[in-house]
């Protein structure tokens, strides 16, 4: 069976997002995958089954309620990174 966390699709869809509202934040690789794990550590994993195209069903049931949670934790996430980069 294959399956996916749902908030990893998200977190990946909408970080340029957010990050576009922090023109002060640096968007190195390095950065944007700590904001990445930062806000996943905050979210409820939601895995969905990949099989057979069904995490695109899913997707639309789940998408708005998830994207507000998944920004919020994103923009914390930025927060954080911006504080406290982990490189000079
Ligand atoms: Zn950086």
């Amino acid at each position: 069976m294959e399956y996916k966390n749902y908030m990893e699709v998200i977190v990946e869809e909408k970080l340029d997002e957010v990050l576009a509202n922090y023109p002060n934040c640096c968007t190195c690789e390095q950065c944007r995958h700590d904001i990445a794990v930062i806000a996943l550590n905050h979210l409820h994993p939601r895995y969905v089954s990949t099989e057979k195209g069904q995490i695109f069903a899913r997707i639309e049931e789940m998408n708005s309620q998830a994207e507000v949670e998944v920004i919020r934790q994103l923009m914390q996430a930025v927060e954080i990174v911006m504080a406290h980069p982990r490189h000079g």
